[in-house]
């Protein structure tokens, strides 16, 4: 069997997949963001119909809406996402480009662990864009496939005969609508009906695991000077023992010379809920490329939002399930947001839809072999993401037995990746999820971590306005 770090590597491939088509007559995704745009490209390739079912009306203007609410956030799109993106549109990078993204070198790209900043990690350039311009950039290539139709309803239940799922219904204009289905993806988020659904039909539900990160965001967008900035994108983390629950602070050159500008607490910390508080902590408390990017103007106010939990459904773990039904996206696991792993998982889970139905698989029967891919995708999310929350005062979930070991070992690499670029590489990798996180649970990574115990920390790099 390969390992999870094979399978990892081999969903996160960038060649045209290979492999038949599944030769299907006429699929439905419930859901039309980011997981269900990505579904509905790679089912284009399967399917003589793919329907999208979304509630929202979708226009052409680009702006953060209702039934994506964390629009209004900074969203990072890490490498695995771009990748993705790139490898299922072809020209999407330069076209996104062109219409307005930045793209961020690796010289551009800042990343601090308490202020110290660490050695420049070469993974190829970052495209940075605000969350509702990458997904209208998606749909507008979506909306060109001609096998794909985008209908504006409300999901509302699944229809299924002793096997399988046969159809979605749904609302629309107060109107009841109904598609039949070959196979049904859900991609309706986080807050998704489909396990009461299930559990209403006399099926299994996908077991789900929460860990609370209560996590709270402050974005604002500032002016930016046009031109090329020296830095394009920053992030600073503080440590659970350096910030306590204060998470840091990110910035990212977006489209319309605009910064977006986000700072993130946990449990009772709420910093940068006022602009105020949000510029005076990017000028005082923070390296000196935060306080330049608050420098020239806020455009609007600092919008806030909060996440209660990390949540996964274990769909692998699921007991009696129907044929014909798959989960992609947020329906499946969504993260702290912090971590920016949610619209790459998202476009991971559609190279695993694409293995699946390359692979000549029993429709008739549970998708088992497609949960089991995706497992591996949420359990590297799921590992890099819930370890680092867990020693967060608020959160105080202190790791027990082997996790502690492994904790502590982690701690240690992370700690390294401060002064050793070869650490610092490797861990870029990890959380930009084009390598399992396994990589960095090496003998080779762990002996370079330890010796870098000697060597002399950098300086934290000292705020705009120093005390
Ligand atoms: C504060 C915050 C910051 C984030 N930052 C990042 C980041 O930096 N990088 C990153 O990659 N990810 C980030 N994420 C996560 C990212 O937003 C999601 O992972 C991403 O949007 C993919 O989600 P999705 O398509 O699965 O679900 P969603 O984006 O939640 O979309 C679900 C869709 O389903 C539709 N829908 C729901 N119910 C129905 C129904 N019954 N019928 C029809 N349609 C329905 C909704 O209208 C919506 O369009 C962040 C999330 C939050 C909360």
């Amino acid at each position: 069997m390969a390992s999870a770090a094979r399978t990892f590597a081999t969903i996160g491939s960038v060649e045209p997949p290979t492999g038949a088509p599944a030769g299907l007559d006429r699929v439905v995704v419930l859901g039309g963001s980011m997981a269900g745009l990505l579904a509905a490209r790679v089912l284009a390739d399967h399917a003589a119909t793919v329907v999208v079912i979304e509630r929202d009306t979708l226009t052409d203007v680009v702006a953060p809406r209702r039934g994506v609410p964390q629009g209004t956030q900074v969203h990072a799109l890490l490498q695995a996402g771009g990748r993705q993106l790139e490898r299922w549109f072809p020209g999407f990078d330069a076209g996104a480009r062109a219409a307005g993204a930045q793209p961020i070198s690796p010289q551009q790209w800042a990343s601090y662990t308490d202020g110290v900043r660490k050695p420049v990690a070469p993974i190829g350039d970052a495209l940075t864009a605000t969350r509702p311009f990458l997904e209208q950039q998606v749909r507008e290539r979506v909306r060109e496939l001609p096998n794909v139709k985008i209908i504006n309803g409300r999901v509302t239940g699944l229809d299924f005969n002793a096997t399988e799922v046969t159809g979605v219904r749904y609302e629309s204009d107060g109107d009841g609508g109904h598609e039949p289905a070959d196979l049904v993806v859900d991609a309706t988020g986080r807050a998704s009906k489909v396990s009461d659904w299930l559990t209403a039909a006399g099926w299994d539900a996908p077991p789900m695991t929460r860990q609370i990160t209560g996590i709270n965001y402050a974005t604002a967008f500032f002016r930016r000077p046009p031109g090329r900035p020296d830095i394009g994108a920053a992030l600073c983390a503080l440590t659970p023992a350096k910030g306590g629950d204060l998470a840091g602070v990110a910035f990212s050159a977006v489209e319309n010379d605009r910064w977006i500008v986000m700072m993130g607490g946990y449990g009772t910390c709420r910093p940068g809920e006022t602009a105020e508080d949000l510029i005076r902590r990017c000028r005082q408390d923070f390296p000196e490329p935060f306080g330049r990017a608050v420098s020239h103007g806020i455009i609007g106010d600092v919008i806030t939002y909060r996440q209660a939990d990390s949540r996964r459904r274990d769909w692998a773990k699921a007991g009696r399930l129907p044929a014909r039904l798959l989960a992609v996206g947020d329906a499946v696991a969504s993260f702290n947001p912090i971590y920016g792993q949610g619209m790459s998982s998202a476009a991971l889970h559609a190279s695993c839809l694409s293995m699946f139905l390359r692979s000549g698989p029993d429709l008739t029967a549970p998708a088992r072999p497609f949960f089991d891919l995706q497992q591996v995708v949420v359990d590297a999310a799921w590992a890099t993401s819930t370890a680092g929350d867990r020693a967060r005062p608020s959160i105080n979930l202190p790791p027990r037995g082997l996790e502690r070991v492994r904790a502590s070992l982690a701690g240690m690499v992370v700690e390294a990746t401060t002064v050793d670029p070869v650490l610092a590489l490797g861990f870029a990798k990890v959380t930009q999820m084009i390598e399992h996180p396994a990589v960095l649970a090496t003998p080779g990574s762990l002996w370079r971590a330890w010796r870098a115990r000697s060597v002399p920390r950098p300086r934290p790099v000292p705020p705009l306005e120093a005390a």
